[in-house]
């Protein structure tokens, strides 16, 4: 099977019920195509609006056989070792029916060999099993009541689905605002029995607990040839992927990669009136010879994109709507037919990019801290450039790549005095000597966005220690408008969100 330019479905709305029904209606943040899909099985029907590229033919997201039925957003990138475990027979034609095979085979078991992007539906005889890729990084949610199963890729979707009231699941994590929607937790199914509606999680990945220690070239072999393999099978033949590239180590190693695999890569780099990293993926571009592009958005109109990033993102987190606010102004900026996109993001998170000082029991630490709360932040939601129509993937969560980094011991990832050395090394014959040294740099530092956002706020009166809890409130109230209420964002306003924040503030009711 020809990897495909884009997924069958980049989402979806579903309802699995015992009984009849009608098909469900949904508005996406994600831009694209709907199409309305009815499956009737023996012991149940299974009825989505899937949301997929204008030039996609989304029947690739559906597969089904005598009683199960499977629905798949987005894809799969170990499909050449999922076929050697199945019997000879005629290549499967998607992901969705490929994930059938493997179910026939596995069972449910058959979610512990994927390593995607990815979230499913599968209708099987009286059970639905809902399930995200090992990272979450197309976040589910469901809300299950007597009979019926309804399960999204946005949130916001299911807030208009309210009646019957749904089961409380103990132990899930609720959405703020729609009390009986919960999410589906990274690398889990979730198996649910549809008259019942008892919900047993079974855990299906985990990141790595323990450390390898790995003499240094092995490791840095071993980085290079698992990021090289991830970026490859991201990019399907005959396709020019696009990097959205900053300069930093994480986006340029992922371009050194990728234009090694395509032969050719278009970049594009975003800055805004305040700030930029324009020369250092310069740098980069010249170096690797690629159709480079440079957008400059206003600081003052990436503060007006807010709403947007928190509908897409649905995240009530302002340390993350923060960090995605620029890129979520790059996916929208972009223009253009739907393209497949790489980033360098998550890199930071394996590899504690963030850890600024020599000594390692702290540089572990903070590894296992954020391996241990990244889910449910929803960093790595497609959503955020399907405003744009675009598709993202992040090789640097690739499920190989992302056990190798986790597992490699904390003296290889801060070494010499270097932050994340071990992909430095790895990239060191890639890269200019300049962007292999260049110390971190986040995205919302390098856009400004940070201190215009404390700004913003400083500027309607909030006191510069209040600045903090005002982002989340001001975040929290657009989480409120535009996925609980259902407010489209470009009827929500950043400045008069900051403006009643600031009020509530300088009452002191908050
Ligand atoms: P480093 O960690 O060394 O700074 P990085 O810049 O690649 O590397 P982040 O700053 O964490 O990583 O940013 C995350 C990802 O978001 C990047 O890898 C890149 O794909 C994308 N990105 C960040 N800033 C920009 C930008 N200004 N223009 C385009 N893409 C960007
Ligand atoms: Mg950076």
């Amino acid at each position: 099977m020809k990897a495909p330019a884009l997924p069958a479905a980049y989402g979806f709305l579903a309802s699995a019920r015992s009984g009849g029904g009608r098909a469900p209606h949904a508005a996406f943040a994600a831009h694209g195509s709907l199409t309305d899909i009815h499956t009737s099985l023996p012991d149940q029907n299974l009825s989505a609006v899937l949301v997929h590229g204008p030039e996609t033919a989304p029947e690739g997201a559906q597969a089904r056989d005598a009683d199960t039925a499977v629905l798949l957003a987005g894809e799969l990138y170990n499909r050449e070792a999922l076929r050697s475990v199945l019997p000879p027979g005629p290549e499967p034609e998607s992901d969705a029916q490929l994930l059938l095979h493997l179910l026939r085979h596995y069972g449910p078991h058959a979610f512990r060999l994927l390593n995607g992007r990815f979230a499913a539906v599968v209708a099987t005889g009286r059970r639905v099993l809902l399930a995200t890729d090992h990272a979450g990084s197309i976040p589910l949610y469901a809300r299950v009541t007597p009979g019926e199963v309804t399960a999204s890729t946005e949130a916001k979707t299911l807030s208009q689905h309210r009646h019957p009231r749904g089961f409380p699941l103990a132990d899930a994590r609720r959405v703020p605002g729609l009390p009986d929607v919960y999410q589906v937790p990274a690398g889990t199914v979730w198996d649910t029995d549809l008259e019942s509606g008892t919900v047993e999680a079974h855990p299906v990945w985990r990141p790595p607990l323990s450390r390898r220690i790995v003499p240094e070239d092995e490791a840095v072999a071993a980085v290079r040839a698992a990021l090289d393999e991830a970026v490859a099978v991201r990019v399907p033949t005959g396709d020019t992927p696009l990097v959205v590239l900053s300069g930093g180590i994480d986006s340029s190693g992922v371009a050194a990669c990728a234009h090694r695999a395509a032969g050719a890569l278009d970049t594009v780099s975003m800055g805004t009136d305040t700030s930029d990293e324009f020369a250092q993926a310069r740098a980069v571009v010249d170096h690797l010879g690629t159709a480079h592009r440079e957008i400059t958005v206003p600081t003052a109109d990436l503060l007006a994109q807010l709403p947007y990033a928190v509908w897409a993102a649905e995240s009530v987190d302002p340390d993350i709507i923060e960090y995605l606010l620029p890129l979520v102004a790059l996916y929208r900026e972009l223009g253009g037919p739907a393209r497949r996109i790489l980033t360098g993001y998550g890199a930071d998170i394996p590899l504690a990019g963030m850890h600024r000082e020599d000594r390692l029991p702290n540089l572990d630490t903070a590894v296992a801290y954020d391996m241990a709360t990244f889910d449910g932040l929803n960093e790595m939601s497609p959503v955020l450039s399907l405003l744009g129509g675009h598709w993202t993937t992040h090789p640097y969560w690739d499920r190989n790549v992302l056990d190798l980094l986790v597992s490699l011991e904390a003296g290889l990832k801060r070494r010499y005095g270097r932050d994340k050395w071990v992909l430095r090394a790895a990239l060191a014959d890639a890269l200019p000597e300049e962007t292999v040294t260049r110390p971190k740099l986040g995205v919302h530092e390098g856009s400004g966005t940070t201190s215009s956002f404390s700004l913003l706020l400083t500027g309607h009166g909030v006191a510069e220690r209040s600045v903090r809890e005002a982002k989340r409130h001001v975040v929290r109230e657009l989480f409120d408008l535009t996925v609980v209420a259902g407010r489209h964002p470009s009827e929500v306003s950043t400045a008069d969100t900051v403006r009643s924040v600031a009020e509530r503030f300088a009452r002191g009711a908050a």
